[in-house]
């Protein structure tokens, strides 16, 4: 044990047992360093210290702040060729509507989707030539919002009732949405829907995990973000029997839909205007 030399001065000569004894009034004497804590009554506080110290050590570690989550860019990859293996599915169709209470209007008129379905053509009429219109023909594409690098819809909203969230989700607050339909007017990829009448009576089973609009209000593609946060995928992708839509982080190289994206031709829809769409086709 190390020993310190404390030099007392005009000390008393009541000295604690088991010290030695020196009978001058200035004494030099040679003590531990516990000896010293018990003589100056520092003992307890010495050992109170101690605990202060490491109780202080822990609170500090259990409150350091984790280091932030890398970032995620939510993307999907549509492989268009398996889609095309089973003509007029839309088992992806009926598991967004039924999951995020779409209403189902008769006619095109008041439509309100979230996910639908058009020609390839029609979708892709700057890719084509001859030969790939006689491949894909009127093969359906699966379309819905891109959730786009540069959404002009975010852009033009006059009352940030749509914003793009930190993982690329582009989502909409139903409550803050005034019926402006701006958003509408500016997305070039016709994503978006407005109820032009109250939709709730054209819900045929509510779900009750997820809202319900109201007349007035914007609705689109939310890349199911409430099902991200239970973990779970979006129902589109979880509800394709044949695995033909693959959701994932564009940003890790490992991902699955990065993979996919890496291996095999895929294109964008009007990749010219520079929005930056999330969503790939695997042609
Ligand atoms: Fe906005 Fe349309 Fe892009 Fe979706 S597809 S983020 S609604 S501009």
């Amino acid at each position: 044990m190390p020993v310190f030399p404390i030099q007392i001065v005009g000390i008393a000569t009541t000295i604690p047992s088991g010290l030695p004894e020196t009978p001058n009034e200035e004494r030099v004497m040679k003590i531990t360093r516990k000896d010293f804590l018990r003589l100056s009554g520092l003992g307890l506080l010495a050992v109170a210290g101690r605990k202060a110290v490491r109780a202080v050590a822990e609170r500090t570690a259990e409150q350091a702040p984790t280091p932030p989550a890398k970032p995620v860019r939510c993307g999907m990859a549509i492989d268009l060729q398996k889609c095309r293996q089973k003509d007029g599915c839309d088992r992806c169709i009926k598991a967004c509507h039924s999951t995020h209470n779409v209403p189902q209007f008769a006619g095109r008129a008041h439509e309100v989707k979230w996910i639908w379905k058009e020609p390839f053509n029609n979708v892709f009429p700057a890719a084509q030539n001859g030969y790939t219109r006689e491949f894909f023909g009127d093969l359906p594409v699966l379309l819905a919002c891109n959730h786009c690098d540069n959404p002009p819809c975010v852009d033009v909203c006059p009352v940030n009732a749509t914003w793009k969230r930190e993982n690329g989700v582009v989502t909409i607050d139903f409550h803050r949405c005034i019926g402006c339909r701006y958003c509408m007017a500016a997305c070039p990829y016709g994503a978006r829907s407005f109820n032009w009448q109250d939709p709730r009576p054209a819900i045929a089973n509510v779900n009750p995990d997820f809202p319900t609009r109201t007349q007035g209000v914007v609705e689109k593609c939310n890349f199911c973000e409430e099902r991200l946060a239970n973990g779970q995928g979006p129902a589109c992708a979880e509800s394709c029997e044949e695995k033909a839509i693959v959701f994932g982080d564009l940003d890790r190289t490992d991902s699955e839909v990065r993979q996919l994206l890496r291996s095999r031709f895929a294109v964008q829809r009007k990749p010219e205007l520079g929005t930056g769409p999330a969503v790939y086709y695997i042609v």
